[in-house]
């Protein structure tokens, strides 16, 4: 994984502060996280990663802790749906 190094990963500002991306590993800044968060597959992209994040605390023994993460990956799914709708 790419390390913080001060400057968003995606438009090269320095930024005191950062998320990582939804889509890759990058680090970014919060109006790259805000521009990333208005793309119409984002919900799909955040289920897809709580679904690994489920496979993960599974892999670990945590299957109380993973159905839950599974339920908000279930709830992302049903905002993509929602939102497609409109
Ligand atoms: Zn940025």
């Amino acid at each position: 994984m790419s390390e913080w190094n001060g400057k968003c990963h995606r438009c090269g500002s320095p930024a005191a502060g950062h998320i990582m991306s939804m889509y890759n590993l990058d680090l970014i800044c919060f109006p790259c996280k805000d521009a990333e968060k208005k793309r119409p597959d984002y919900h799909q992209a955040e289920a897809k990663d709580l679904r690994e994040y489920a496979d993960t605390l599974r892999s670990k023994g945590m299957p109380v802790q993973a159905d839950t993460v599974e339920e908000a990956a279930e709830l992302m799914d049903y905002i993509e749906r929602v939102e497609e709708t409109q």
